[in-house]
């Protein structure tokens, strides 16, 4: 097995529902590296901001309570969890709810500051793959391999809808396409292609091969280093 550098930052950024998750944690586990779901990070906030009863339409009412919340993640990919404030929400944060308020919440600059404060302090000295929209941009502009994954709306809403149980695709269709909009379309570190990722269609491609083009990749800037 190749060995990866140490150090090592992988990351993966793209649209809502294009297999950011699923890749992340496989190249994570054949890899031996961590993996940091920051996606679940702001919906934690935002799992937070509608149980304090905040309007999450209401910037400055969010930007008022950010720094509230203590998130804490897991960074095992077999077993990744996400507290606050000590409570278990891997289950609540993929509510219909949050699914709704999580692009408004995530476009609040106090909420970004937040939680890039959590997530430098989570990928630590590396050894990490690390998912989300703005990880090779923002959080993580020096990471040696950086990856932007996008697929076919209908694929996305597709999988995402077999993922929860056969829910309305029409529906998570719509959701995905409405989160992708805020996300592209806020000021503070929106979704962008960032400069030196590699931009990987997943629509044809099966789960296991989109792990072997990133894992290839990684293989690649080791045997560089
Ligand atoms: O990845 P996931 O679909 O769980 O992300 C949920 C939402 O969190 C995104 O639609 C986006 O609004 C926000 N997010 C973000 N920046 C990240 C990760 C997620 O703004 N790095």
């Amino acid at each position: 097995m190749s060995s990866t550098p140490s150090g090592l930052v992988v990351a993966v950024d793209g649209t809502s529902g294009s297999g950011k998750s699923s890749t992340s944690r496989g190249v994570a586990s054949r890899l031996g590296l961590r993996y940091l779901d920051t996606g679940a990070m702001f919906r934690a906030m935002t799992w937070w901001m509608l149980r304090a009863g905040v309007d999450v339409h209401d910037a400055a009412a969010v930007a008022a309570r950010a720094a509230e919340p203590r998130i804490v993640s897991g960074t095992d990919p077999l077993a990744p969890t996400i507290a606050v404030d000590g409570t278990d929400v891997s289950v609540a944060i993929r509510s219909d709810e949050v699914n709704a308020a999580v692009s408004p919440v995530s476009a609040v600059p106090e909420v970004r500051r937040r939680l890039l404060e959590v997530q430098r302090e989570a990928i630590g000295a590396g050894g990490i793959v690390v998912e989300g929209r703005d990880i090779g941009s923002v959080v993580a502009p020096d990471a040696q391999v950086k990856v932007f994954l996008t697929a076919d709306p209908a694929a996305r809403a597709q999988r995402r809808a077999a993922e929860e149980g056969g829910a309305d695709e029409d529906a998570t269709r719509e959701s995905l396409l409405n989160r992708d909009r805020i996300d592209t379309g806020r000021a503070t570190a929106p979704l962008v292609q960032a400069d030196g990722a590699v931009h990987l269609d997943t629509t044809a491609y099966t789960l296991e091969q989109v792990i072997d083009q990133v894992v290839a990749l990684v293989t690649a800037v080791g045997e560089r280093a």
